[in-house]
């Protein structure tokens, strides 16, 4: 049987050559996105075990987390750019659950991010997520959700742009401040649990920090974030 899958798989292979999503180089295994070079080139943080790490620290008097983590150095021209260009503007959304996947194991091998009640991926605005299909930080809490087992909740947080009309009655004021754009539908269902807020990129957490203030604003919540890379310079 296996004999019979391996000769499938190998004509497969030769009508549809199967190829590394980071390199491009010819892969032998369908099953995977990565040929094992870039798997091994891929730039993990190891934050997610130490309290004070960079990432908690962007947050630190700004807002009270239980803990934040990053999984991967973003730096430019990167293959963790590359492949996170593929999920957001290339429609890739495997790469996103791929990499979800790693960044929950990751979190399952520290102490610091247990008994999680809720995955809630930062919402986009509306009118952008109908634009891509779909909201990339979700497609990544799918991933995690899968090997962490603990379920996404979606739809609970939205965001709203500012029409012109309230712009205009407040033009005196800017709207700079973007904690006025998320927007908690149903706190009850927040309320007393244990959140992990999940984005793809941080770079200067300002976008997280108004979600979380929203958040920890609606409910008394233990309040935790995690990103699948942080920006590097
Ligand atoms: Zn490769």
């Amino acid at each position: 049987m296996h004999f019979l899958k391996t000769i499938f798989s190998d004509s497969l292979h030769l009508f549809y050559p199967h190829v590394c999503e980071g390199c491009g180089s010819d892969l032998l295994q369908e099953d995977n996105l990565l040929c094992l070079r870039c798997i091994t080139d891929l730039p993990h943080t190891r934050f997610a075990q130490h309290a004070g790490n960079p990432i908690e620290k962007i947050f630190w008097g700004r807002v009270p987390l239980t803990a934040a983590h990053s999984e991967f150095y973003f730096a430019k021209e990167s293959l963790v750019q590359q492949l996170i260009h593929q999920l957001k503007y290339k429609g890739n959304r495997a790469i996103g659950i791929y990499l979800g996947e790693l960044m929950g194991r990751s979190l399952l091998d520290s102490n610091r991010f247990k008994n999680i009640d809720y995955l809630v991926p930062i919402p986009l605005y509306p009118d952008k997520e109908r634009k891509r299909g779909y909201n990339q930080a979700a497609v990544i809490c799918g991933g995690m959700s899968g090997v962490m087992n603990v379920p996404v909740l979606t739809g609970n947080i939205t965001r709203a742009r500012f029409t012109e009309t309230q712009t205009k009655k407040h033009r005196t004021e800017r709207w700079e401040n973007v904690s006025d754009s998320f927007i908690v539908l149903e706190k009850e269902k927040l309320a007393g649990k244990n959140i992990l807020l999940i984005d793809d990129v941080i770079t200067t957490g300002a976008t997280l920090e108004a979600c979380c203030q929203v958040i920890l604003a609606a409910a008394d919540v233990k309040l935790s974030v995690a990103t699948l890379s942080m920006a590097t310079k």
